[in-house]
């Protein structure tokens, strides 16, 4: 299988429709990266194997900091595209102001909570 071939899979795979948000939100294809640099937080760090194992990022190099060995990572474009695609269409279709569609209507409170960021919308708000 090509390279072309790999990349067009992967950025439709379901996990990076699942995870969207956080794959936008790597450093741009084009460059390489440390998570240090980045100062990607612990949510990013903890899926760095995965987004590997899934095409997201490649590993492109190694070196030694402080004792340790730590990765430079390259994100790959079609994913990253893919991602940044959904992110946009699903801000632009929110049902919430807050730009998600996660609605948790809780019991004893009065409005509509966001099931994403936990944020309060007074039903008026919500297009409904
Ligand atoms: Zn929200």
């Amino acid at each position: 299988m090509s390279k072309a071939q790999n990349t067009k899979e992967q950025a439709t795979h379901p996990y990076v429709v699942s995870n969207a948000r956080l794959v936008a939100k790597l450093p741009e294809p084009g460059t390489t990266w440390t998570a240090n640099e980045e100062n990607l937080g612990d949510e990013h760090i903890t899926r760095l194997a995965k987004f590997r194992r899934l095409g997201i990022v490649t590993r492109v190099g190694k070196f030694l900091s402080g004792g340790d060995y730590r990765y430079r990572w390259e994100t790959e474009e079609g994913p990253y595209q893919a991602a940044c695609e959904r992110v946009e269409s699903e801000t632009e279709n929110a049902l919430l102001p807050c730009g998600h569609s996660a609605l948790s209507n809780k019991r004893g409170v009065d409005g509509i909570t966001c099931g994403v960021c936990g944020k309060l919308h007074d039903k008026s708000e919500v297009n409904l």
